[in-house]
């Protein structure tokens, strides 16, 4: 690990002048369950570390009429032991309790998870400067590719780590993010972007942004959530395929849905066209096998992750159903 100056600032504006905008040079730390093993590694090597956890009002779940305000320094194991959260926000709950092992959870925090780096082991190796590390190829593509994408990759195929991220998207939160220009609030889905579009490791914030807290709206009468995801290791482990699902249930059919899936793609990825099936259906297993065979449809797989496949499809309709 190369030196590092660290600093504790007791605000996010001091936290934001002391960050700057070159990343190659700051980084914040939340929980370092991902930043420690990325500086141990020599993958990042700043100046300068942030450390968020001397900011004080971040760690706080607050639970309203109007809905749920998550803080960024709010620990896994706390959004996972939450009464509220598992009372109204049943995904959330769930998404962070599949998170890793206890220590992760004890020590990994909310907004640690969404803004965590790939885990594409290409880009966790010191000798592999790929796309993501401003090279000038994915070694995954035509190398080791079992666990990366399905779905939107191209020209990198990282699959997309955080298991929170998809059930804030199917909740539809709001990130409330700060940063040099000032304070923005944007929907979580578009905290991330496609690598087509831009490589920056998955993540949308501009240059010098924090994220301080995540705002999910109250649930509708009658609606249901769940995330549900397959992982390699039952103990603890990233999602192989996943999938976090909500839907307002009317008169025995579904109103209102949204999807997010984890584990297949550089984003958590939501399938339009599959929500849209589900939109005005009766939620019975004829109807999860469109979704879930809509949802693969558009999958293109790499060489060694076909298998991504039939998880996914059986994963969605696990998941639609259990919401019966
Ligand atoms: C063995 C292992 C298993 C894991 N399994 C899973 C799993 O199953 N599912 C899963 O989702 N994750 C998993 N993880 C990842 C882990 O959950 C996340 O890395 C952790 O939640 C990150 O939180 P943290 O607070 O430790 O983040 P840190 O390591 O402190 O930060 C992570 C990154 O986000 C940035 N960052 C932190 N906070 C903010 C903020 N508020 N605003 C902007 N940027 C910020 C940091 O600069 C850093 O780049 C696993 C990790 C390990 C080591
Ligand atoms: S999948 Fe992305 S992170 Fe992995 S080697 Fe390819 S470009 Fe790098």
């Amino acid at each position: 690990m190369k030196e590092f100056m660290l600093f504790n600032p007791t605000s996010l504006d001091e936290a934001v002048e002391l960050l700057g905008t070159d990343s190659s040079r700051a980084q914040l730390l939340a929980g370092g369950m991902d930043l420690l093993g990325r500086l141990k590694k020599r993958i990042d090597s700043p100046e300068r570390v942030i450390n968020l956890k001397s900011i004080p009002g971040l760690a706080d779940i607050r639970d309203s009429q109007e809905g749920l305000s998550v803080g960024a320094l709010v620990k896994l194991t706390e959004l996972a032991e939450d009464s509220a959260v598992n009372a109204k926000y049943r995904a959330l709950a769930q998404a962070a309790e599949s998170v890793g092992s206890v220590q992760i959870r004890n020590a990994g925090t909310m907004g640690g998870n969404l803004c965590q780096k790939p885990r594409c082991w290409y880009y966790r190796h010191a000798d592999f400067l790929c796309l993501q590390k401003g090279g000038t190829i994915c070694y995954a593509q035509g190398g080791e590719n079992r666990y990366h994408a399905i779905l939107g990759g191209g020209p990198c195929f990282f699959a997309h780590p955080s298991d929170l991220a998809p059930a804030f998207i199917a909740l539809d939160a709001q990130a409330r993010i700060v940063g040099p220009k000032g304070q923005r609030s944007v929907a979580v889905e578009d905290l991330y972007r496609l690598p087509i579009i831009q490589l920056n490791g998955g993540l949308a914030l501009e240059p010098g942004e924090i994220l301080a807290e995540v705002r999910v709206p109250a649930p509708k009468a009658n609606s249901r959530s769940t995330y549900l995801k397959f992982k390699e290791k039952p103990s603890f482990d990233f999602s192989l395929a996943g999938v976090a699902a909500s839907v307002v249930m009317e008169g025995g059919k579904v109103s209102a849905a949204r999807l997010a899936l984890s584990g297949v793609s550089p984003v958590p990825w939501r399938p339009l066209d599959a929500e849209k099936i589900l939109t005005g259906s009766p939620l019975n297993d004829a109807t999860a096998r469109q979704v879930a065979d809509a949802i693969v449809e558009e999958s293109v797989p790499l060489l060694h992750n076909r298998y991504k496949i039939p998880l996914t499809r059986t994963i969605v309709r696990r998941a639609l159903l259990s919401l019966a």
